[in-house]
């Protein structure tokens, strides 16, 4: 019986009408794809992208060359060497993100004592040779430096999170 219903069914391209049914139910429905980058679609302040060192209003750089993002960071992207200045305080003489192996699980940002790396919304840069994907702490200062006002925001908005 099976064989049959299955004999009637491919006779007449049963399947074939049943796909142009779902073809046509859907080509006069409202259109969901955003068409990028002319759309975006909303974007939460916690987002993870590119990453930043941050400073406080008088310019002095927040690092305080702990490690702890150093240490917590499962794809072991961060490496860091540091010094004590003449002041006695402890910054970082190196600090590189490998942003190849970065998996964006934002716990560098969370271990940070004093705010200062963090990940940023920006999701729209690129590399285009090696090594380039490793930012260096100029390149990451730079970044906190630009976008600055955006982060601080974020970070306020974040706090009931936190
Ligand atoms: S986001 Fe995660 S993987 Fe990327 S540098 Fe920070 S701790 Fe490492
Ligand atoms: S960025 Fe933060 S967690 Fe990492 S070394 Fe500097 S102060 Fe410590």
């Amino acid at each position: 019986m099976n064989r049959i219903g299955n004999f009637i069914r491919s006779l007449f391209l049963w399947e074939l009408l049943v796909g142009m049914s779902l073809t046509g139910r859907n080509l006069f429905a409202p259109k969901i794809t955003v068409r990028y980058p002319e759309e975006r679609t909303p974007q939460s302040p916690r987002f993870r992208g590119l990453h930043a060192l941050r400073r406080y209003a008088n310019g002095e750089e927040r690092c305080i060359a702990c490690k702890l993002c150093e240490a917590v960071c499962p794809a072991l992207a961060i490496t860091i060497e540091s010094e004590q200045r003449e002041d006695g305080t402890r910054r970082t003489t190196r600090y590189e993100i490998d942003m190849f192996k970065c998996i964006y699980c934002g716990f560098c940002e969370d271990s940070c004592p004093v705010d200062s790396i963090v990940e940023t919304r920006i999701f729209e840069y690129h590399f285009e040779n090696r090594p380039e994907q490793i930012l260096g702490k100029q390149q990451l200062l730079a970044i906190g430096d630009k976008y600055e006002a955006m982060i601080a925001q974020d970070k306020a908005l974040d706090a009931p999170y936190r």
